[in-house]
C-alpha cells in the first residue's frame, strides 16, 4: 500500500467546496455558486486581516517564530516575543547546568 500523501489546507479547501457545490447543484444550482463564492470571499478577508503575536498581541509584520504554546494551541510568535524565549529557554538550560 503506498504512503497517503497529507493534504494541504488549500487542497482540503478545494475538496470541502466541490463538496458544498455538488451537494446544493441538486437543489439549488444559484446557491452553488453563491455559498462556495462567499466562503472564498471570506477567506480571503480573513487571510488580509494582520496576524498578531501570540503572547504579547503587537501586529506582525513577519512572523519570526510560529509554535505550539501550552495547551497545543498554535501561535505565531513576533520577534520580540521569540529572542525572549530564546533567552528564557537557554537561561533555564544553563541554569540547570549550575545545579
Ligand atoms: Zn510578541
Amino acid at each position: 500500500m503506498g504512503r497517503r500523501r497529507k493534504a494541504t489546507a488549500g487542497e482540503t479547501y478545494l475538496f470541502v467546496l466541490l463538496l458544498i457545490g455538488a451537494g446544493l447543484w441538486k437543489t439549488s444550482p444559484g446557491l452553488a455558486i453563491a455559498v462556495p463564492a462567499g466562503l472564498f470571499v471570506l477567506l480571503v478577508l480573513a487571510a488580509s486581516i494582520r496576524s498578531k503575536c501570540g503572547v504579547c498581541g503587537q501586529e506582525l509584520r513577519r512572523v519570526a517564530y510560529g509554535g505550539t504554546l501550552g495547551g497545543g494551541k498554535r501561535v505565531k510568535i513576533c520577534p520580540d516575543c521569540a529572542s525572549e524565549m530564546r533567552r528564557r529557554i537557554s537561561r533555564k538550560a544553563v541554569g540547570r547546568l549550575m545545579d
